[in-house]
């Protein structure tokens, strides 16, 4: 069965067709508009949102199809204490595709072990968020012409940012990518993005503490809100809060063919002065996410029972329950999820649901 819980359970080939049916969707919206007809989709949506859930729902619509779901988890059997592979089960009684988001991280994956539906992850805590990821290339590719061969700053939260983890991960697989890491000390990209993917994959990438000194390089500037939800020490938050905003005099600097992209909400990072900036994306961006949603279910129910078209083999997970992961806010913590992991090529030990590197013998 396929689902898509991380960016790299799609190959590059299949990323590709998502984010080409997606433009041709844009090219001709007619031909698409009963496609969906009698199917439906369910968001379960645990988390707050309104950009995914909405996206979601519009792109299933367009489709002619119908959609179910909750937005607060509160007034569901989750309150009477089901479990979400209990609820996955029942769910898809009912529907032929689930999107899901959840703050535990790794919990559409574990629930994703019981599916007999795929299941889309719509965002888990601060590890992934590949609709966003697919919504990004397609941006990123309208904007410029291209995904290849270019150099991207991400700017802000990137330790929490599950967007930046997903987005970075795709671009490994594409050719002359260079990543600009632009953040405080306490909000650096998270050591399992650098070695797991930028260092396995040979990216070039480079830390750095200002946009001024790199503006005039960049080909996409990612900005990024941050996410006071997942801070655990509230003062941490108040220190870096106002960190990196970018304004008209910053935009000056920046190549005359570029685009900001930024995954919303904004809080304070982007000035309302830059939003008539033609190379302003940002809004551009949420209408591509309604378009690539739509590619996304076509693709993962035409590709459901197809054996080529199946999830990664490349790794399976190693059974220890003589070790267990000590993020706290990993599915293993929060339900019973079975302790697994998997070894990265240097011999390390990650959690199998939230690749933390955090394992407690
Ligand atoms: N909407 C994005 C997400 O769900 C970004 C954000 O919330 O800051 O991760």
């Amino acid at each position: 069965m396929k689902h898509l819980i991380d960016p790299m359970d799609l190959t590059k080939e299949e990323t590709d067709q998502i984010v080409s049916l997606a433009e041709d969707i844009i090219a001709d919206r007619e031909k698409y508009q009963d496609i969906m007809a009698h199917r439906k989709l369910a968001t379960l949506f645990y988390e707050p949102s309104t950009r995914t859930r909405l996206s979601f729902t519009s792109a299933m619509m367009e489709l002619g199809g119908n959609v179910l779901g909750f937005s607060d988890a509160k007034n569901t059997s989750v309150s009477k204490g089901e479990t979400v592979q209990d609820t996955v089960r029942v769910v898809g009684c009912f529907v032929d595709v689930i999107a899901m988001r959840h703050h535990i991280e790794g919990a559409q994956l574990y629930a994703s072990e019981v599916s007999k539906v795929p299941i889309i992850n719509a965002g888990d805590g601060s590890h992934s968020h590949p609709t966003q990821t697919l919504t990004d290339l397609l941006t990123i590719k309208r904007e410029l012409g291209h995904i290849d061969n270019i150099t991207i700053g991400f700017c802000g939260d990137l330790r929490f940012g599950r967007t930046v983890h997903s987005l970075i991960k795709a671009l490994s697989r594409y050719k002359g990518i260079k990543v600009i890491l632009i953040a405080p000390d306490e909000l650096r990209l998270p050591d399992y993005i650098k070695q797991d993917v930028c260092d396995k994959c040979g990216i070039d990438y480079r830390e750095v503490k200002t946009i001024e000194e790199v503006m005039p390089e960049l080909d996409i500037l990612y900005m990024t809100r941050v996410q006071k939800e997942r801070f655990l020490d509230e003062e941490e938050f108040d220190r870096v809060k106002d960190s990196f905003v970018l304004d008209k005099a910053r935009m000056s600097l920046a190549r005359e063919k570029m685009a900001v992209l930024h995954p919303l909400p904004r809080v304070n990072e982007i000035l309302p002065e830059v939003d008539d900036d033609p190379r302003a994306a940002y809004f551009r961006q949420v209408e591509n996410g309604k378009f690539v949603r739509m590619a996304l279910i076509t693709k993962l129910l035409e590709w459901k029972d197809d054996p080529q078209h199946g999830m990664p083999e490349n790794q399976k997970p190693v059974p220890d329950p003589s070790r267990r992961c000590a993020n706290p806010k990993c599915i293993c913590n929060a339900e019973h999820a079975p302790r697994l992991f998997r070894r990265t090529d240097s011999g390390e030990l990650r959690c199998w649901y939230c690749d933390s590197k955090n394992i407690k013998e």
